[in-house]
């Protein structure tokens, strides 16, 4: 019997949610009159559904029927699943008509795999170039690119799509072989590093010449699925750094592992950790704007993140020598450093001291989270001396004060 879309819908939608790596971020196209949508504004919008997964975006798998068998994953070919594939045109369509009602800002596309990873590829792009072409579609569109991509179809996917992802999955190539015995990780890398090196070569083709069009102007990302192998935090934000610096990627996505399957090569988790995930996303950030080296945050010393407090916190409790700060004399790097101070505020701070000493109401004013910050701080030679003395009583007042400051980010 034929599905119909809403059917279709609703089980690739579904499927599609294990995938995290689909903030819509970094891309600027305009609208300029004629067509439909924005990627400016609307396409730096992040949404997140309660169990915190993306929702601005139409995120749907083009199919899930798939040739391999990766344990981890809900659409892998020996799970006995309802199974459905979308037309290129109905996902066109979807779209069109979810854009026009503003129920999303664009499409996050992936898929599983039919045939191999370009017959897969092509199709994903057809929808992207419909989109582009036929419907003048401005919106922001993310292409999941399937590992083996070939540089052919990545330079097509390049000219439609606002931002490309290849899927690392699983931190280590031992690991990844031992659950999904089908992939490895040359045929991630090798698709990413191609796309590294065109991206670069389209920014500087662009600063030269005004005419050369964009090139996955939103860059690309990756994700790795959390808890499904044995890698310590240490290996995986090692990786991350890695993957920042010499690969340029705008994010690392992590997703912890849902169990969803029963599979002796998997470990016997009840819920998925997210709580991991979380703190790990904390640690990416501190090293992506808070000027950490991540071997401050992880080390041989310290491989996995405490659950219990935030890694910046976890790096004060280290690291009591370096507190209090004096935040009037101190440079802008080590107020940055005091837990419960973010980057807008130690930017207000340096600006204000300017003009006279900054008091602890101000940088409460300023937005700190002034509970766990004034253990770190010295404002106007006053200091709580606890840091210093007794990091593990400043760190059990945090734990435990009312209303503890943990949802703060830092
Ligand atoms: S290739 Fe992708 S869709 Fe297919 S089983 Fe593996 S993770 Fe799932």
């Amino acid at each position: 019997m034929k599905m119909n879309v809403e059917k279709k819908l609703e089980i690739l939608a579904d499927a599609a949610k294990y995938d995290v790596s689909c903030a819509s971020s970094g891309s600027n196209r305009k609208n300029v009159g004629k067509g439909l949508g924005n990627a400016t504004g609307m396409g730096i919008c992040h949404s997140y559904s309660e169990d915190g997964r993306c929702i601005s975006l139409l995120k749907i798998l083009l199919t899930n029927y798939c040739i391999y068998d990766c344990a981890y994953c809900v659409s892998r070919k020996s799970n006995d699943v309802q199974r459905a594939a979308f037309t290129v045109d109905e996902v066109v369509d979807l779209t069109i008509n979810f854009y026009r009602r503003n129920y999303i800002e664009g499409l996050f596309l992936s898929s599983g795999i039919f045939k191999n990873a370009d017959y897969t590829n092509e199709r994903l792009i057809r929808i992207a170039k419909k989109l582009r072409t036929e419907h003048r579609f401005n919106g922001y569109i993310h292409l999941k690119i399937i590992p083996g991509a070939s540089s052919e179809v990545m330079e097509e996917a390049g000219l439609y799509a606002d931002r490309l992802s290849v899927n690392l999955e699983i931190p280590s190539e031992r690991s990844l072989k031992k659950i999904a015995p089908e992939k490895d990780h040359v045929s991630v890398y090798k698709p990413m590093n191609w796309l590294t090196s065109r991206i670069d070569e389209n920014r500087e083709d662009r600063k030269k010449y005004r005419k050369v069009g964009s090139f996955a102007p939103g860059g690309q990302s990756t994700q790795m699925i959390i808890g499904a192998s044995p890698e310590r935090d240490l290996e995986i934000l090692q990786l991350s750094s890695d993957l920042y610096t010499e690969q340029k990627l705008r994010r690392v996505y992590y997703s912890g592992y849902i169990p969803i399957s029963q599979d002796t090569r998997l470990p016997a988790l009840k819920t998925a950790p997210l709580k991991r995930e979380n703190r790990l996303y904390q640690a990416d950030w501190l090293f992506r704007f808070y000027g950490f080296e991540m071997s401050e945050i992880v080390s041989e010393k310290h491989p996995e993140l405490d659950l219990e407090v935030d890694p910046k916190l976890a790096y004060a409790l280290r690291n009591p020598d370096l507190f209090p700060v004096d935040i009037n004399k101190a440079p802008y790097d080590l107020i940055l450093r005091i837990p419960g101070v973010g980057v807008k505020t130690a930017q207000m701070i340096v600006k204000s001291r300017r003009y006279g000493k900054v008091r602890l109401e101000d940088v409460k004013k300023m937005g700190a989270a002034v509970n766990r910050a004034k253990y770190f701080m010295q404002v106007q030679g006053k200091a709580l001396p606890m840091i210093a003395s007794d990091p593990h009583r400043v760190r059990s007042a945090i734990i435990y004060q009312k209303g503890n400051g943990q949802m703060n980010l830092f």
